[in-house]
Formats: structure tokens, C-alpha cells, sequence
């Protein structure tokens, strides 16, 4: 009778202390194997978006950004008053302009300009071109479609050759990216995450004249727009990555910038090396004298570099090692090299797994191919991020729905992949201590939500937004 009322005084129901013990003899990696093995996709895809998550460690924020938001901050002159123009036909006018200037390859539609490298073409180039604010349904339909990378014909030639090109100068507009931050910071908290470490560069922007923006101005326009009520008011703890293109003649150069912007700029913690790693030109070893001389003068730089992303066996990844990497970005050959895998089994660095961009970019065949099972199983630390998921029509909620359905994941697991998202964060010490509890917090409150009430009684159930990827993939979603 004590009891009761004691219940009743905390505003709780009968059914509730029911539910309560219902929730103590069973736990809840049992409840989670009995609901996946009887959950249809959409209600695990509920059950996924609606739980709380760590952090996403590896996305490249131009690469993230949907094509519709792209296209509504291209037109919104207000807040940056640059003029957008992208390809509509072609003329025969190739090597009429400047190389300089010249946008390339030249046969490729959507290409997408500012109005100042418009002006510095030939008039036959000229002509090829049609403002944004001009396009018909269709041609706007075209131009998110040469973003998105969801035919079967298309695929790594495709991602690194055509569409980062036709996203041309919008990737140069720091009031856009600094915009497109803030969504995409949106749309990561509500699928439930605390953590973001996105690879934001801030080298290679321009003004409305063409005038190179400097680095300390393109941080204080996204520093400006991070702080604002509706960002703060998210709770997403954020650090970013200055990110450099490996194979370039000058990647030292830019690697030492890099540098002197990440001792300058207090939330860009760490440097990455993206690009392709076929191309021989970035090789990791090319740049070890490199890091050995910035780290003699910079303390407290992390590293996070792509190394292993590649369908065949070589040593970049232990190479990159050398190179001081704190973590490796993809890391999927590196069952391939026994050694390097047998010194990352339980730690200190962390693999960050793209199950959907190794898959589109043609890394693996299928996802039953990919290593991320062993990874995680034989104990390296491993944690699901999305890469590119602008380009891909995808979310971490369809990272984690892709390693559920195919490698059946515990539980246990699932938890650890978030807990590793923030072990791994480049954060201070008491932040991630701060990242940890308000994680195990939410996540006991969801099992105990979820235990007690079951997926069809959720409040969430049926809002889970479902995009392009799982659409095509899996019988999820509503036909039109
Ligand atoms: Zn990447």
C-alpha cells in the first residue's frame, strides 16, 4: 500500500509500476533481439531514428548538404548577394575563356558559377549559362539530380569527377555554408544525436567580387551563425575539421595553413587528408616530414585521415599511422593487413565506418562485403558516420537500420558504437565526460520508454523522414 501511494505522489499509473516490473526481469538487449526479430523495416526505422545517438566523427559538410538546400540558399541573394548561374547547354565554345577561370570539365551540365566568374568568360561561354532564379521546374529538377548520386550507372567516377564540380563555386560562399551548417545541425539533433565533428575547410572562399574571403572572416561568419537562439537552443555540442586535398602540387602548404588556422580558430581541433586514395599523387608517406615539422612548433593538433579506402590490400593505413593519426577515416582494406590490424584491437585509435558511401562508391559490393562486422567483433574501436549523406539521400538513422539488418547488432553493440562516437570526439576531457553521462542518461530513458510501451505505442512512430537511400533500398517507403 506504501508503495502505491508513494507512486502515486511521483504522478505515476498502476500500469506504469506494471510496466516497471515487466522492464526488471527482462533486459533490455533480450526486449531489443525479440523486437528485431519481429519488426517490420518501418517500425525498426522508427525505433532507430527515435534513439538517442553519440556523435558523427566523419562528414564532409559540403558533401552533406540535400540538394533542395542547396538550391534555396543559392537563391537567397539577402544574406550574401551573389548570383547564381549553372550550365544549361552547350555551345562549342571550349578553350574560348581563361583556363583560370574556366569552369571544368567543360562538357558537363549544372555546373553551377557565381556571377563573377560568369562576367570573366567569353561571350560564347557566356551563353551556355542560365541564372538559377530562371530555371524551369525541370532544369531545377536536373540540377538536384546531378547532386544527388542515385542511379545504378553512377558511382566513384561519378562522385569525385562530376558532382563536386557542379556544386562549382556554392562550396566557395561562406554565407551559404555557414547557413547549410545550421541545417544540417538541425537535422542531426533531431535524429538524436549530441555530437558533431563536421570536415568544415576554411581556405578557398570568395566575396561577391571573386576576392579571396581569409580564413579568420569565414570563421567568424559561421561562428556568428552557430551562436544564434536556434542553434544554441539544439544542444549539439560541435568541433570541426580542417580538411586538405592530397594529391594537390601544394597539399604542404596547405597542410601548414591548416596548422596556423587550427592553433588560431579554437573549434577547429584537428586536419584531415580527403581525396581520393587511387590517385599514387596523395600518398600518405608523402607527407610525414610535413607533420613531424608542424608538430614541433603546434601542440594539441589532432589528426583524423582517410587511409584505407580502397577495395585493395596496401599499407595506408599503417602508414597513416605514422603519420600521428588519432583516427582513420574508412579504413576498409585494413583486413588486409594483419599487422596494422592486429595493433588497433582494442584501441587506441578508432575506425570511422561508412557503410553507405563505400557501398554507392562501389568499395564493396554489397554490404554483407563489408569489414565493419570483424572490426567491431574482434574488438577496434569502430563508430557509423555518414560521409557525404547530401550525395547519398541518407541520415545516421540509415547507418545504423543498413548495420542492424545486415550484421544483426546487438544491443550492446549499438551502444557502444555511440559511446565510441564520444570516447573518440575531439573534445576536451570534462566535455566528453559531460558527452558520456547526458548520453547513458538518454539512452536509459529511451530503453525504459521503449521496454514499457512497445514500438506501435511510440510517439514517434510513422515520423521517422525516410529518404532517397532506404527508399531505393529497402520496401520502405510509400510509393508516389
Ligand atoms: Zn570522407
Amino acid at each position: 500500500m506504501r508503495v502505491v501511494q508513494c507512486i502515486r505522489l511521483l504522478g505515476l499509473s498502476m500500469a506504469v509500476l506494471l510496466s516497471q516490473s515487466a522492464f526488471s526481469s527482462e533486459s533490455f538487449n533480450d526486449w531489443f533481439d525479440r523486437f528485431k526479430d519481429t519488426a517490420t523495416d518501418a517500425e525498426l526505422h522508427e525505433f532507430l531514428y527515435a534513439m538517442p545517438k553519440g556523435g558523427d566523427l566523419h562528414q564532409h559538410l559540403s558533401g552533406s548538404i540535400f540538394p533542395e538546400w542547396w538550391w534555396r540558399l543559392a537563391l537567397r541573394r539577402d544574406a550574401h548577394g551573389i548570383e547564381y548561374y549553372a550550365k544549361t547547354q552547350i555551345n562549342d565554345c571550349s578553350d574560348t575563356s581563361p583556363s583560370a577561370i574556366r569552369p571544368a570539365p567543360y562538357a558537363l551540365l549544372y555546373q553551377t558559377i557565381a556571377r563573377h566568374r560568369l562576367e570573366a568568360l567569353s561571350d560564347c561561354e557566356r551563353s551556355e549559362f542560365l541564372p538559377l532564379r530562371e530555371f524551369s521546374e525541370s532544369q531545377q529538377t536536373a540540377w538536384m539530380n546531378g547532386i544527388w548520386l542515385d542511379k545504378p550507372s553512377e558511382g566513384r567516377e561519378a562522385f569525385f569527377e562530376t558532382h563536386w564540380q557542379r556544386l562549382g563555386d556554392l562550396t566557395a560562399n561562406p554565407w551559404i555554408i555557414a547557413e547549410a551548417l545550421a541545417l544540417h545541425m538541425k537535422a542531426f539533433a533531431a535524429e538524436g544525436l549530441i555530437y558533431l565533428e563536421p570536415q568544415v575547410t576554411l581556405m578557398g572562399y570568395l566575396d561577391i567580387d571573386g576576392r579571396a574571403v581569409p580564413p579568420e572572416d569565414v570563421a567568424a561568419v559561421i561562428r556568428k551563425r552557430v551562436t544564434q537562439p536556434d542553434v544554441l537552443a539544439l544542444n549539439l555540442t560541435i568541433r570541426f575539421q580542417q580538411a586538405v586535398l592530397r594529391f594537390l602540387p601544394d597539399a604542404e602548404s596547405k597542410i601548414a595553413e591548416a596548422y596556423r588556422i587550427a592553433s588560431r580558430e579554437s573549434e577547429w581541433v584537428a586536419i584531415n587528408l580527403v581525396g581520393r586514395e587511387d590517385d599514387e599523387r596523395g600518398h600518405p608517406k608523402r607527407f610525414l616530414e610535413t607533420f613531424r615539422t608542424l608538430r614541433r612548433t603546434h601542440p594539441g593538433i589532432h589528426l583524423s585521415i582517410h587511409a584505407g579506402e580502397s577495395e585493395f590490400a596496401n599499407n595506408n593505413i599503417r602508414d597513416t599511422l605514422l603519420l600521428g593519426a588519432d583516427r582513420i577515416g574508412h579504413g576498409l582494406n585494413l583486413l588486409s593487413d594483419p599487422d596494422t590490424l592486429r595493433s588497433m584491437r582494442f584501441g587506441p585509435h578508432l575506425v570511422e565506418i561508412n557503410l553507405i558511401s563505400n557501398l554507392l562508391l562501389e568499395y564493396v559490393e554489397t554490404f554483407d562485403h563489408h569489414p565493419f562486422p570483424e572490426l567491431l567483433r574482434i574488438g577496434v574501436p569502430v563508430a557509423l558516420s555518414t560521409d557525404d549523406r547530401g550525395m547519398w539521400d541518407s541520415s545516421m538513422t540509415d547507418e545504423y537500420f543498413v548495420a542492424v539488418k545486415t550484421f544483426q547488432l546487438s544491443w550492446a553493440e549499438i551502444k557502444r558504437l555511440s559511446e565510441n562516437s564520444l570516447r573518440f570526439a575531439f573534445v576536451e576531457e570534462p566535455v566528453r565526460q559531460a558527452l558520456l553521462a547526458d548520453y547513458a542518461q538518454k539512452i536509459k530513458a529511451f530503453e525504459f520508454k521503449w521496454q514499457m510501451q512497445g514500438a506501435g505505442l511510440s510517439e514517434s512512430a510513422g515520423v521517422s523522414p525516410k529518404r532517397g537511400f532506404v527508399c531505393r533500398k529497402y520496401a520502405l517507403c510509400a510509393l508516389p
